[in-house]
């Protein structure tokens, strides 16, 4: 099996799989008992919550464990949106997650107005039209760090002081960034990761708050995450999580070089083989791991049920819904024609990934292109 769809999730680290059953034997007391087998999970936790907090140089009451950044998400748009008296107005990228983008939508339907910021033909935002779209009602600005389908890196550090300038809240999805992007968490109020996507099993993420802004939390219950996140905590996908950070914190040079060279053996022997290919926001810089292609001639799916029949998983941005793709929003938004992003293709690579994965790769993709051409004729 060759697994290149590594932006949809990651497969855990096995120093993490063959933790799991140990961890939920030793820490199963609940971390809000008095008595001290509860405490000794609650300082599993503690333990876990101050690690991750280095790595983002911010203070332990800062990082709230959360199921996944869907949740994290969704708790600091509705949070903040719930504690806004006057201001309805919210500044997003047109290529946020759905996660992002859907609550958008629903706040918008209690009130709230949601504005996107353009962005250029590379998928970089337009910095001037953001202070132009900032008024006296803008609750919130929110841009992803790292885009899921393409890779572009956001200036996140100029969009972040321009929020600061202005003295509006910034939030940053950087499930995609997370470690292997510098964060600059001084400009940034609030941000989300996921453990799936650092080789973490699903199930477990995290934010980043500022607490001088007291948002209202998404889920009220027993108190738990200094009151802003209840339910009894994911002991385990915590441990797990604090885990895969430390693997990826230890090893991130070697990680974030081995997935750029693993990128530039893929994208310079793709050109090779197809010539008339268009990498994504090929100007700009990318994430490491992380390669969207337009193939000309063909469309996406089929290429993708061919490497599929060789056990190679790759996929498209487009989503599938009733059985036929749909236009990637994203490559939309970047400017590019329906008819376009159905020829696209998104590769994400891993650390457990091998050249020779690579290598085997192009040359199904070899194959599988004269393939699938013929099917449009
Ligand atoms: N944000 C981005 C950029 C993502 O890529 C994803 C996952 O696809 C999410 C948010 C949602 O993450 P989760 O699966 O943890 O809810």
């Amino acid at each position: 099996m060759i697994y290149l769809d590594n932006a949809a999730t990651t497969k855990p680290f096995k120093e993490i799989l063959k933790n799991l059953s140990s961890w939920g034997e030793k820490y199963f007391g609940n971390p809000s008992s008095i008595y001290s087998i509860g405490q000794s999970s609650k300082s599993v936790i503690e333990k876990s919550r101050k690690f991750i907090a280095k790595t983002l140089n911010v203070s332990s009451e800062d990082i709230i464990f959360t199921s996944c950044a869907t949740e994290s998400n969704n708790t600091i748009l509705k949070g903040i949106a719930d504690i806004s008296k006057t201001k309805n107005e919210i500044i997003l990228s047109p290529f946020e997650h759905k996660s992002v983008l859907n609550t958008g939508k629903y706040l918008s339907r209690k009130g709230f107005k949601i504005k996107f910021v353009k962005i250029d033909k590379n998928g970089l935002i337009d910095i001037e039209d953001l202070k132009r779209k900032i008024n006296s009602k803008t609750v919130l600005i929110g841009i992803i760090h790292v885009n899921n389908e393409t890779g572009v890196i956001q200036d996140i550090k100029s969009i972040g002081k321009v929020a600061k300038e202005f003295d509006i809240p910034f939030f940053s999805d950087t499930v995609q960034s997370y470690i292997k992007e510098e964060i600059p968490t001084e400009y940034i109020d609030f941000l989300s990761v996921s453990g799936h996507k650092i080789n973490a099993p699903k199930g477990i993420g995290f934010l980043k708050r500022n607490r001088s802004i007291d948002i209202t939390p998404l889920l009220h219950g027993g108190g738990q995450e200094y009151g802003f996140r209840s339910g009894t905590e994911n002991i385990i996908y915590i441990k797990a999580l604090e885990k895969a950070v430390y693997i990826w914190i230890e090893n991130r040079e070697i990680f974030i070089n081995k997935l750029y060279k693993l990128k530039r053996l893929f994208i310079n022997g793709l050109k090779e083989l197809i010539p008339d290919i268009k990498i994504v926001s090929e100007d700009v810089k990318t994430a490491p791991n992380i390669v969207n292609v337009i193939f000309p001639k063909i469309k996406a799916q089929d290429l993708i049920l061919y490497l599929n029949s060789k056990n190679i998983f790759v996929s498209s941005g487009s989503a599938c819904s009733s059985g036929s793709l749909q236009p990637s929003y994203v490559l939309l938004a970047y400017g590019f024609t329906e008819e376009e992003t159905i020829r696209a293709v998104r590769f994400s690579f891993g650390v457990q990934n091998t050249e020779e994965d690579i290598l085997t790769t192009l040359e199904e993709i070899k194959k599988g292109y004269t393939i699938v051409k013929r099917f449009l004729h």
